[in-house]
């Protein structure tokens, strides 16, 4: 089985590790969801196709959301599909993984600067395991994707489920984001009190040289 680890005795008995055991399960068996956005779908298209195959690494597009446990974000992603890649992303069972493909998925590509309509980046509304650069990522950037994100798989516990870890990671950034608000706003408070207390004011309109000249 390729396990690392294991070891083999008479009669074809593998003692081996859980965590091992589910992890090359779950590698070898990577189910995406069968959609694409943009351009980029093409290049994944070209993927699952005979001359790359990725059916050979166990890699199977499937028809639903709730049959897959990887979502290739293939092409722009525009504020008007970004309510649906989230809710298909959260029909996914666990655990659930995300390839982010090519450069508008990754930070809004070519929209970056003008692009008023499209994400800019689609780690903003669902958490990406693995970014695929390129306008557009050959076949073969894909597959060094997988590669990547089998890599990730192989890594995991059961101990620590990565659905707990996430959970985990985004109560700690609220917790940060709520500590620095109340800080900031302490700040603005005690700003407030002093420029009272010395009868200054701040006009955010103006510039700081030309701050107080009316008084
Ligand atoms: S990254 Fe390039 S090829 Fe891919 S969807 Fe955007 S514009 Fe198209």
């Amino acid at each position: 089985m390729n396990i690392p680890q294991d070891k083999t005795g008479e009669g074809g008995v593998i003692i081996t590790k859980l965590d091992d055991l589910l992890n090359w399960a779950r590698l070898t068996s990577l189910f995406p969801m069968g959609f694409g956005l943009a351009c980029c779908a093409i290049e994944m298209m070209g993927a699952y196709a005979s001359g790359y195959d990725l059916d050979r690494f166990g890699i199977i597009p499937r028809a639903s959301p709730r049959q897959s446990d990887v979502m290739i974000v293939a092409g722009t992603v525009t504020f008007k599909m970004a309510d649906r890649v989230r809710r298909l992303y959260e029909q996914m069972p666990e655990p659930r993984y995300v390839i982010s493909m090519g450069s508008c998925s990754n930070c809004g590509g070519p929209y970056w600067e003008h692009g008023y309509h499209v994400v800019k980046g689609v780690d903003r509304i669902i958490p990406v395991d693995v970014y695929v650069p390129g306008c557009p990522p050959r076949p073969e950037a894909l597959i060094g994707g997988f590669l990547r994100l089998q890599e990730i798989i192989r890594q995991e516990t059961i101990r620590e489920p990565r659905a707990v870890q996430q959970i985990m990671a985004k109560r700690m950034r609220n917790d940060e984001l709520t500590m620095n608000n109340e800080e900031a706003e302490k700040a603005n408070g005690a700003v407030k009190t002093n420029s009272a207390e010395s009868g200054m004011s701040h006009d955010p309109s103006k510039p700081d040289d030309q701050q107080n000249l009316d008084a």
